[in-house]
């Protein structure tokens, strides 16, 4: 197929098929776009509603003033509820919003190839199931693609444009074009399990679910937690907003898309609320009681600082920097000087000999065993600071007590990592802690989909800042962090929990390595 298979899309007749949450959606932005939309479902009256509620909604942005005035009426007038799938013979593209069910799915494609003109687009807005599988059975199944749009559709910005393997380039091409066109940011990605948004985000449930299961800490710990380090919303409220049962259904559709990959396996934790009808939000009980939602996180008490006779900051980068501009003013206060041993092979503080330990992916109690002296406490990475060497640490950070510290050292190193900037949290002495253990396995997922060529490491990124709004995308973090550092975290919790959860990307080691 060439370009030629299908004229420019700008401007022309556009079908939404499915006029539910996101087909509503679709035909706003495509009618604000300029397209006559015509919009079509199943369901008698739906299709009308729908336009009833965009008019309206438009109507709201106009008297708010964030769009033109004269522009609802310009863009209701551009909407037609169609009756019947015979009006919408045509159409130069056709986007369905319909049932997530393959074989409905196909069924309105065979249709829609024999009203279409053989040059019209088909577009999918499947958000699980392969665009390849979809084709199947179409005459010209290089016209069909995934145009898979994010809920709200008229606020998110991101389309993965999705190729499947009989995808036409030029098609997939057309289609990112009009995406752009739409005030939308398009990414190329391949038809694989859960495209790259999804599939990618798994991680930030799974780790925190893997936390749970044993223990490690309450949902409020490892949300402050994960907030800190600049995520809008942490894992286990962002669950009960999506819902546990959907949450469940795409990890374990991603999970048996992969063959049953065990780095993929669902949480026993959630399993147990989907099937106790905890669902979240919607159901009044998840993780937090609603409408209450989360009580914020009460600061932990700790004790003064005493004082301290020798202060050394190890470690170089970002995070050491940090450290030491941190500790400046406090070793000041205690009359001494810190000192320097950047050459060291871990980063952190020594006081009196104890040493406050930034996690390498080792439990407290194994850096213990490993010759550091009894008194060990390991805190988490502090993500935000170490895109900014001298910006203070970030708030909430997680950190755990090797089982063999002293009375006095457990009671002094959180007054430590207070006097430093931050709020500390304890948690049980759990490898990779809270944020330093999701964000390399969200690099590691990331790399995966590089490596198999699900998108760029350009593409990754955009797609999750602007997909599930991440405060930086995956291969940002693994530039500031750098590649020895995921992987050594990675590695120590592979050491630590055996199995295939933890594998490292070979993309990773390559990178490594430099090859
Ligand atoms: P929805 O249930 O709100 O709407 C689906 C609509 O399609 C309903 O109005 C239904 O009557 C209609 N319909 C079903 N079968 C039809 C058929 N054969 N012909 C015409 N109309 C039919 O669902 P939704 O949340 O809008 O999801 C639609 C699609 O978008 C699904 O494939 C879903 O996986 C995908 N998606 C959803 C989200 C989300 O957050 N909801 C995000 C991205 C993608």
């Amino acid at each position: 197929m060439t370009t030629s298979l299908h004229p420019p899309l700008q401007g022309a007749p556009v079908l939404v098929v499915g006029a539910g949450i996101m087909g509503a959606g679709i035909a706003q932005v495509a009618a604000q776009a300029g397209h006559p939309v015509w919009l079509f479902d199943m369901r008698e009256g739906a299709a009308a509603a729908a336009c009833e509620q965009i008019g309206k909604t438009l109507d709201g942005l106009e008297a708010k003033g964030r769009i033109a005035a004269g522009q609802a009426q310009a863009v209701r007038a551009r909407l037609q509820p169609l009756a019947a799938l015979e009006q919408a013979r045509g159409a130069a593209l056709a986007v369905e919003a319909i049932v997530e069910n393959l074989e409905a799915k196909r069924a309105l494609f065979r249709d829609l190839e024999g009203l279409l003109g053989p040059q019209a687009v088909l577009a999918t807005n499947t958000s699980s199931i392969s665009v390849t599988a979809i084709a199947r059975g179409l005459q010209a199944p290089q016209r069909l693609v995934g145009m898979h749009f994010f809920n709200p559709v008229p606020l998110m910005k991101l389309v993965e444009v999705v190729s499947g393997l009989q995808t036409d380039a030029a098609v997939a091409e057309a289609i990112f074009e009009l995406s752009k066109a739409w005030g939308k940011v398009p990414v190329h990605a391949k038809s694989t399990p859960g495209f790259i948004v999804n599939r990618i985000a798994r991680p930030y449930y799974a780790e925190t679910l893997a936390l749970l299961l044993e223990q490690a800490a309450a949902p409020q710990v490892i949300d402050a937690c994960l907030r800190a380090a600049g995520f809008r919303m942490g894992p286990c409220e962002l669950m009960d907003l999506i819902g546990h049962d959907t949450n469940y259904a795409v990890t374990n559709s991603v999970y048996e898309a992969n063959f049953f990959d065990k780095r993929f396996v669902p949480s026993l934790v959630q399993r147990e609320m989907v099937d106790g009808g905890l669902l979240g939000r919607k159901s009044g009980r998840g993780f937090y009681r609603y409408p209450e939602g989360a009580s914020a996180l009460a600061p932990a008490a700790h004790e003064a600082l005493a004082p301290a006779a020798s202060v050394t900051v190890h470690g170089e980068g970002p995070i050491a920097e940090a450290l030491a501009a941190a500790a400046a003013p406090v070793c000041a206060g205690l009359g001494i000087a810190a000192s320097r041993a950047a050459g060291s092979a871990w980063t952190g503080l020594a006081i009196d000999g104890a040493r406050l330990v930034l996690t390498d992916g080792r439990c407290a109690a194994e850096i213990a065993a490993d010759g550091a002296g009894a008194d060990v406490v390991v805190f988490d990475r502090p993500v935000a600071l170490s895109s900014a060497p001298g910006a203070p640490l970030a708030t909430a950070l997680a950190y755990a007590v090797a089982p063999q510290a002293g009375a006095r050292w457990r009671a002094q190193a959180p007054a430590w990592l207070a006097a430093l900037g931050c709020a500390p949290v304890a948690l049980a002495d759990t490898p990779g802690l809270v944020v330093a253990r999701t964000v390399a396995m969200l690099v590691n997922e990331a790399a995966d989909a590089v490596l198999q060529g699900v998108c760029t490491p350009e593409g990754a990124d955009a797609a999750m800042k602007l997909g599930v709004n991440y405060p930086a995308g995956p291969f940002e973090w693994l530039s500031r962090w750098g590649a020895p550092g995921v992987i050594g975290v990675l590695q120590a919790l592979d050491a630590h929990y055996r199995g295939e959860r933890y594998r490292v990307s070979p993309w990773l080691r390559r990178q490594a390595v430099g090859c």
